[in-house]
């Protein structure tokens, strides 16, 4: 039996519904089930092939043709099913049996608008790269009501967002061209700016809660690749100041792009990704390496902790996405230096899969190659550390990687954490992620930082804790420091792992503001 073990289409919404219903905080009505086996043959590079085989995969012959919802509604069976995504009709019906969720949850939206329901799940997915042959023509657009899921209905604001509007404005001096942005947001700051300025392109979006601001122009005139923010935290002013390449006078500051000046929900903003090559990749583990990855000249962008990027590359003619979630190059052991982000440098800890698609891929890649990477995403909020006394953190595999950042922001910056544990499981001893690296910062932080190794598959020669993650394992490890105290504990790994754990501390009476879970 074949498991596909990532997600795309639908697939995340069977995980984000299962953490969602577990941490009880359930969204959607139905709640899926997790990925059901594939048959042989069925998987994503399986599907690429078929994809370019040249078969007939919507019945058409080619012939792009115009939907109307009627239409669309009467192929809604599995042996005929067409889907709308975003005013695109795509026949699925091949890709069935290609779906890591499942037939049942394609057949969701079968015959339908399946925007939201997309949406909700994984706006980052590149379906249309993936059903770029599936495609069956547009949605006819109603005279009068605007098509659900099409773009100008998403634009429109609520009343209650369309004061909180930031604006901008911008000057200049003969070298010069400062732009402007008031958020009008008090706690604004450099995470939450994300700039690229490429080719007299330049594009500015603010991230504000569960909006984004986006300013974005082709400019008048050549600017140089040396961008500079300024952040006015305490009023919300962000500054973009660029260099003229010729001391002239501008008569303004650009024409206009598709998303300029809107401020609309992120959910609704398409992601947007920058080339960066790749500078070095160093072993961390017998499969597993680290990337590092420069950011063009012209981008200004930190990945906020507890946030991912999705590093995007064509693999066999189709663009493929993935998420990671950006590391530091080693654990700090100076409690006393704020975090360094030299604003250059992506860090990435990878494991290869022997048999992964996208892994491969990015194995094959030689130093001063580029690929393709997003702004951040993510819903983990630094705050919710802030408030903890206790912070426990429970990592399977790769599942460490959110924890880099989650460990060196606890350690450095928050002063009312009494202890910080990691309970680390991986299976065998060799698949321990920077080990040495974790002992000394125990051995630096003895008063407060505490690691716990659980291996799943150990050698005879180990001596230390074995198992899974499991009721006793967790009551044994996840405690208070004090019967009152305030904790926050978070998980992340695969994802079995990690719906069980949330339940196992649900069933130990965790409450579910006290449990992030770590998903896509
Ligand atoms: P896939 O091709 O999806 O395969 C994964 C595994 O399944 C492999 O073992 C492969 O051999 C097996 N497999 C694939 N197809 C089949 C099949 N048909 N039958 C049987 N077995 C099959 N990973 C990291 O390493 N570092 C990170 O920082 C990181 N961050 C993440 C952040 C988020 C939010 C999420 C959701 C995931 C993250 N991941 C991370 C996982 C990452 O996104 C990929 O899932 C992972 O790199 C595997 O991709 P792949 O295409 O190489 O593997
Ligand atoms: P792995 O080495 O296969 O597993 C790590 C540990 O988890 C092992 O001890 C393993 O035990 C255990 N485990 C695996 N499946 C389990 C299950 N069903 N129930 C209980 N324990 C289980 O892990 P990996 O290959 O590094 O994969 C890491 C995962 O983390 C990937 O799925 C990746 O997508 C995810 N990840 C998510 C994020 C995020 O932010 N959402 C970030 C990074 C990584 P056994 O195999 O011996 O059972």
């Amino acid at each position: 039996m074949l498991y596909v073990l990532d997600l795309y289409l639908w697939r995340g919404f069977e995980n984000t519904c299962c953490l969602e219903t577990l941490l009880g905080k359930q969204t959607w009505t139905k709640v899926a089930l997790r990925n059901v086996p594939l048959k042989p043959g069925r998987s994503l590079m399986d599907w690429i092939r078929l994809t370019k085989s040249g078969k007939d995969l919507t019945g058409l012959k080619g012939r792009l043709i115009e939907v109307t919802e009627d239409e669309l509604s009467k192929h809604n069976k599995k042996e005929d099913c067409w889907i709308c995504i975003r005013g695109f009709v795509y026949n699925v019906t091949p890709y069935m049996e290609y779906h890591p969720g499942g037939e049942d949850e394609l057949m969701k939206a079968a015959g339908t608008d399946g925007t939201d329901l997309f949406d909700q799940v994984h706006r980052w997915v590149n379906y249309e790269s993936m059903l770029k042959e599936c495609l069956v023509g547009r949605m006819a657009v109603k005279p009068i009501a605007a098509l659900k899921g099409v773009l100008p209905e998403k634009r429109v604001l609520a009343s209650s967002a369309k004061d909180l509007s930031p604006s901008y404005d911008w000057f200049q001096t003969d070298s010069l061209i400062t732009i402007v942005i008031y958020t009008k947001q008090k706690d604004m700051n450099a995470d939450l700016v994300i700039v690229d300025c490429q080719d007299k392109q330049l594009r500015v979006e603010i991230i504000m809660d569960d909006h984004s601001y986006l300013v974005e122009v082709d400019l008048d005139h050549a600017v140089s690749e040396d961008v500079a923010v300024n952040i006015a935290e305490k009023v919300g002013k962000v500054e973009i100041i660029l260099n003229k390449k010729d001391n002239i006078q501008w008569k303004m500051l650009g024409q206009p792009r598709e998303g300029h000046n809107t401020f609309i929900k992120r959910t609704d903003r398409g992601l947007f990704y920058r080339k960066c090559k790749l500078v070095s990749k160093t072993e961390v583990t017998h499969d597993t390496k680290l990337f590092c990855l420069m950011l063009p000249k012209g981008t200004h962008l930190r990945v906020p902790t507890g946030q991912h990027i999705y590093l995007k590359h064509i693999i066999a003619g189709t663009e493929v996405v993935k998420p990671y979630t950006p590391v530091l190059p080693f654990l700090p052991l100076d409690f006393q230096e704020p975090p360094c982000h030299d604003g250059v440098h992506l860090y990435l800890m990878i494991k290869i899969y022997s048999h992964g698609l996208f892994t491969q891929a990015l194995d094959h890649l030689q130093i001063g190659d580029c690929i393709s990477v997003s702004n951040p995403e993510g819903n983990f909020k630094k705050s919710q550390v802030q408030t903890s006394e206790d912070l426990l953190l429970l990592a399977g595999g790769t599942g460490f990687t959110p924890m880099v950042k989650l460990l060196n922001f606890a350690l450095t910056e928050v002063s009312c954490l009494r202890t910080v544990k990691l309970i680390f499981f991986n299976k065998t001893e060799d698949d321990i992620l920077w080990r040495n690296q974790l002992e000394q910062l125990a051995l630096k932080d003895e008063s407060r930082f505490e690691v716990q190794f659980i291996l799943s598959q150990p050698s005879e020669d180990w001596v230390g804790k074995q198992g899974k993650i499991s009721p006793s394992l967790l009551s044994e490890f996840v405690k208070r420091s004090r019967r009152d105290s305030k904790v926050l504990i978070c998980i992340c790994g695969p994802t079995p792992f990690t719906e069980q754990g949330v339940q196992y501390l649900k069933d130990l009476g965790y409450s579910q503001e006290e449990i992030h879970a770590f998903t896509a």
